[in-house]
């Protein structure tokens, strides 16, 4: 695996390969690398001829310094990993290759961040769009992979792609969990063992409350019953447990059999922010 540290010697290089009509997939990433991101690793070598992964922790879409700070880095472990994965080549920039300036440009995304991650981390998904719209203009790639485990992100990525006309695909590929549920997450790495099987009942509740929907209840008490649940779990803060439209993640509105619903919620645990999610196809009524 070839790994640049410059864009314009990626750039550069890929350039040879697309005068070969070999498709492009992309993989960006933060770093400390697990199945999930091996899983669209594999997908792209499935889906296009040369894959490129970034490792990028991006400052502008952390809004806690802290968080930034804690962040999980072992580019040694992820480099190996993704040899072994068969990744053709990887983007490792540091920060000023990226942000050369303070960057002045911002996103907004009306109702789509109004809500949820985009509510409770202001400007996350600027600094977001940022980074994913100088990754695309760097390595141009006919595919984007990325994981559903973020899937305000994705719906975000997807607004982005169509309103500034990218030449690029996205591609949302299902979350990667443990057997026992626990969705996986670079964040996870913070956890005590403790920590973990508390971090469990996310996954839990979401199960729950689709189990429930499914079944006829309303989604205004399968949510407020869902938070309940959260709320009385030891050493788990949730911050919110949302039951939504799946395309547009606005509030639910006349239900109806075969419509997509996401069931989202953040929660903190050992001082860790995690999220997860479920999309469904309700059968419910
Ligand atoms: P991150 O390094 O956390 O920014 O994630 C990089 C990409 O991997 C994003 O598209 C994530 O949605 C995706 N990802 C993270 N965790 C998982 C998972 N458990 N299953 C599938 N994709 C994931």
């Amino acid at each position: 695996m070839l790994v640049f540290r410059k864009k314009e010697a990626l750039r550069q290089h890929l350039q040879e390969h697309r005068l070969q009509n070999t498709s492009i997939g992309f993989v960006p990433t933060m770093g400390a690398l697990h199945q999930g991101h091996l899983s669209l690793i594999r997908k792209s070598l499935a889906l296009t001829g040369y894959t490129v992964c970034s490792i990028f922790v991006n400052p502008a879409q952390f809004n806690n310094p802290e968080d930034l700070k804690k962040y999980p880095r072992m580019p040694e472990q992820d480099i190996a990993l993704l040899e072994k994965a068969g990744c053709h080549a990887l983007f490792l920039p540091e920060t000023e290759e990226i942000y050369p300036n303070p960057p002045l440009v911002q996103f907004s995304f009306g109702a789509l961040e109004q809500v949820m991650e985009g509510y409770y981390r202001p400007g996350h998904f600027s600094g977001v769009a940022l980074v994913v719209s100088k990754f695309l203009h760097i390595v141009e790639p006919q595919i984007a992979f990325f994981g559903q485990k973020d899937l305000q992100q994705c719906r975000i990525l997807e607004q982005l792609v169509k309103d500034l006309a990218f030449n690029t695909r996205i591609q949302i590929e299902p979350t990667v969990r443990e057997g026992d549920g626990l969705a996986l997450s670079s964040r996870n790495l913070r956890l005590s063992q403790q920590g973990r099987q508390t971090a469990l009942n996310l996954s839990k509740a979401l199960q729950q409350a689709a189990e429930a929907l499914q079944s006829g209840k309303e989604p205004e008490i399968v949510q407020k019953e869902a938070l309940a649940y959260l709320e009385q779990i030891p050493d788990l803060e949730p911050e919110y447990f949302y039951i939504t439209e799946g395309g547009t993640l606005q509030e639910l509105r006349n239900v109806q059999k075969g419509d997509q619903i996401a069931i989202c919620t953040a929660a903190y645990v050992e001082g860790v922010r995690l999220i997860d999610n479920l999309l469904l196809s309700y059968q419910g009524n």
